[in-house]
């Protein structure tokens, strides 16, 4: 059975109908717990956003800042997600999904961290990492989708070891 998130997937470019399949067969690709988890961090946020407009899944071409190597993007402590049209449309379904969820992943953490634990982007990355694993959807996956699609844009130039962001 499909599910789908408590928020509102909308695309500002790319093919609108196959991201809104992505992001609900991701959705039911994350255990329940953690389903419920996000659901839960969205609830608490609510408080002060419209929930006509809030929490947010968004595919577009750009977004406020964001950098020449962004894939993806988790703001607002996980209220607003971006995705960046043209790399999604590169990746295929399952591939897709792994992005998706690292950025769900993201919201889980924003749901997790207290003042005073570890804050800095490595940290927070690297608990994204176990927290996306735990679903089956393993970041290590598609770091290597990442890497071949590198090789193949750029055989030959030993020294391109520039990381995308996501
Ligand atoms: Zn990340």
């Amino acid at each position: 059975m499909v599910t789908y998130p408590n928020a509102h997937i909308r695309a500002e470019a790319g093919d609108p109908r196959r991201f809104w399949n992505l992001v609900c067969e991701t959705w039911s690709r994350i255990a329940e717990a953690g389903r419920a988890e996000i659901d839960a961090h969205w609830r608490t946020l609510l408080d002060g956003f419209d929930p006509q407009e809030w929490p947010r899944i968004l595919l577009a071409r750009d977004w406020e800042g964001r950098g020449p190597r962004d894939w993806g993007m988790c703001n607002e402590k996980g209220l607003s997600l971006h995705f960046f049209a043209p790399i999604i449309e590169e990746m295929p379904d399952d591939v897709a999904h792994l992005l998706i969820a690292h950025e769900l992943g993201h919201v889980v953490e924003f749901a997790r961290w207290r003042p005073g634990m570890p804050g800095s982007k490595a940290d927070m990355e690297a608990a994204v990492w176990q927290i996306t694993e735990g679903w089956g959807l393993p970041a290590s996956a598609l770091r290597r989708w990442e890497d071949l699609r590198r090789e193949s844009l750029d055989k030959g130039d030993r020294n391109f070891v520039v990381r995308v962001h996501w």
